[in-house]
């Protein structure tokens, strides 16, 4: 809509400035899609194309495959358990495996299917955890900062640890184990921080964590303040250069090996 002109005293006229776009709605995945490329972005949040997922790598859609089993498994802990043995909750679990691969479009491979239900159990096995102290599986987070920006996010697994403590786990099907201190910055784990807060305000410790099913490991760091505002910040910048911008330029790179809009996208890197 055009901003009508504005008449003064004096009888000259003068057109206001537009008002600068709204942000809108924000999270992890938008804010690294639109610093990887802005055209991606707009695919994937402006025009919202829809995505075939059999395009989408096979680890990728494996990763999915996982996170779906340990979501049913815990969700299943979380109803019926009744102590901290999750071995109970492993049929729900292999079940939900078993879906998801349809729905992922797996390939039609017994061994792999088989492994990825034992990588569930198995984590799901060398977890100790009392259902009552389960806040959130796949929580959603929603939470606006103070410049109007919606941030949303999903955490797979929210804990609480003890008096006034939570610990946020997100689940990583990689063999690639970051340290404490490689964690340390993690954008995503700072947005789900700041979330947590923002959610229990009543929360004076907040620990944030890998879980790694594949080796059965568990990488925790305390939240800090600047840890947090750092990843506010940025996700923020990212969130009203995304509003206000009208080009999308893309940035092709490396990264358009992997981008599930390459059949849409023009520029592309052969
Ligand atoms: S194919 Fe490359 S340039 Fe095109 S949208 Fe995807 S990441 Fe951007």
């Amino acid at each position: 809509m055009d901003v009508p002109p504005v008449r003064h005293g004096d009888g000259m006229t003068s057109t206001p400035p537009s008002p600068r776009p709204r942000p809108g709605t924000a999270s992890v995945s938008s804010t690294t899609t639109y610093e990887t490329c802005p055209r991606r972005y707009r695919f994937a949040h402006v025009d919202r194309v829809p995505v075939d997922r059999a395009e989408a790598p096979v680890a990728w859609r494996m990763g999915t495959v996982v996170h779906a089993g340990l979501e049913a498994g815990f969700r299943h802990h979380q109803a019926v358990g009744t102590s901290t043995d999750l071995d109970h909750a492993v049929p729900a679990a292999c079940a939900a495996v078993r879906t998801a691969w349809v729905d992922e479009s797996m390939p039609d491979d017994p061994a792999e299917l088989a492994r990825a239900e034992a990588t569930v159990a198995d984590a799901l096995r060398a977890t100790r955890l009392a259902p009552t102290d389960i806040l959130g599986v796949e929580h959603r987070f929603r939470a606006e900062t103070d410049d109007g920006v919606t941030v949303t996010g999903i955490s797979d697994l929210v804990v609480r640890t003890g008096p006034g403590a939570i610990e946020i786990r997100d689940h990583k099907v990689t063999r690639s184990v970051r340290t404490a201190e490689q964690l340390h910055g993690d954008l995503q784990l700072g947005i789900y921080g700041w979330l947590a807060r923002r959610t229990w305000p009543g929360t004076d410790h907040v620990v944030v964590a890998h879980h790694y099913p594949l080796t059965r490991e568990l990488v925790r760091v305390d939240l800090d303040d600047a840890w947090v505002d750092a990843a506010v910040t940025r996700l923020r910048t990212v969130a009203h250069r995304a509003a206000a911008d009208t080009e999308f330029t893309p940035t092709p790179g490396d990264h358009c090996r992997w981008c599930v809009y390459r059949a849409h996208c023009d520029a592309a890197a052969t």
